[in-house]
């Protein structure tokens, strides 16, 4: 059975599932890969002082927005990387969490 037939007729398939919901999948980073992908995200544009990045992950770890630890909702980014780019924003509708 196809994924759109499964939908229509209110059945689940493997094929309905996305990575996120399917515990055959991992989809929890590594502290350590996060602190490579920081590192790399780091090397070639403009970052925050540590006390801004601090206080921007503090606003992240106490979202309802953030998934799996380390996963925006609205924009799909990794926040540990996201906050620490100078020119990023927090994209919290309405209002920035990161202000
Ligand atoms: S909405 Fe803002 S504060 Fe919330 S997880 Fe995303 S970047 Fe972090």
């Amino acid at each position: 059975m196809n994924s759109r037939l499964s939908m229509e007729t209110g059945q689940k398939s493997e094929r309905s599932l996305c990575k996120g919901c399917d515990d055959q999948y991992d989809v929890q980073i590594s502290e350590a890969k996060l602190a490579r992908l920081v590192e790399l995200a780091s090397r070639s544009r403009p970052v925050v002082a540590d006390a801004e990045y601090e206080r921007r992950l503090s606003s992240c770890y106490s979202c309802p927005a953030l998934q799996y630890g380390s996963t925006c909702r609205y924009c799909g980014c990794l926040v540990q990387v996201r906050a620490k780019l100078l020119d990023s924003t927090c994209p919290f509708p309405y209002n920035s969490r990161w202000i």
